[in-house]
């Protein structure tokens, strides 16, 4: 079936399916409000969709989509911050009680970080500059595992740019402000679709543990 055949065919489905089954809860998030508690940053990878993946509801998730779902520092330099943007909305305006950061496996912008050819060039602009956010995640696990395998090492830095993006969350005075007055949580998690298994990170073990 043509690709945008099967959207549109996809969309009468959920007219007549799922919308119809939930259309008072639609109906309410309309005229009262989305009130989601869950932000989260995603990676834009066609098949990782969270909202598929976690089971949420509408009104549950204000997501944010991006190549390998990172946060970039706060800076106010520059014009046109997305994830920043839709950040400062989730938490100063939502009051989001959680920030998630979905990190996944087989991650199209971790891999480029380690594909020379993919550094620069004509046509390739905004990924090499977009993934640099994360260049000292790549750095670590070039400088600690250096014979390990490439696949191994790209896992372990997709996990490790999860802990960056968290790291650059602090960095917003909002969200620092919150996490410290106990009124924002925020979270890293790491799924593997081939198997999967969702991972969350624990600040204490300071490893991603397997959801069971
Ligand atoms: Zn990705």
């Amino acid at each position: 079936m043509d690709p945008i055949e099967k959207l549109t065919a996809g969309y009468r489905g959920f007219r007549a399916g799922r919308f119809n089954e939930q259309r008072q809860t639609y109906e309410e998030l309309v005229d009262h409000g989305q009130r989601p508690k869950v932000a989260l940053i995603a990676c834009s990878d066609s098949r990782v969709d969270p909202a598929t993946v976690l089971q949420a509801d509408p009104g549950d998730l204000f997501m944010v989509r991006n190549v390998a779902n990172l946060v970039p520092p706060y800076e106010r330099e520059g014009h046109y911050h997305g994830t920043s943007a839709a950040l400062e909305f989730a938490v100063q305006h939502l009051e989001v009680d959680h920030v998630v950061v979905l990190g996944h496996a087989h991650c199209g912008g971790i891999k480029s970080l380690f594909e020379e050819r993919e550094r620069g060039g004509d046509g390739n602009f905004f990924v090499p500059p977009w993934m640099s956010l994360v260049k000292s995640a790549y750095l670590r696990v070039q400088g600690t595992m250096p014979d390990a395998d490439e696949e191994v090492k790209a896992r372990v830095c997709e996990q490790s740019a999860v802990l960056v993006s968290l790291e650059n969350l602090m960095t917003f005075p909002c969200i620092r402000e919150r996490v410290g007055a106990g009124r924002l949580r925020l979270h890293g998690w790491y799924i593997d679709i081939r198997a999967c298994t969702l991972h969350v990170y624990d600040p204490e073990r300071q490893s991603f543990e397997v959801v069971t």
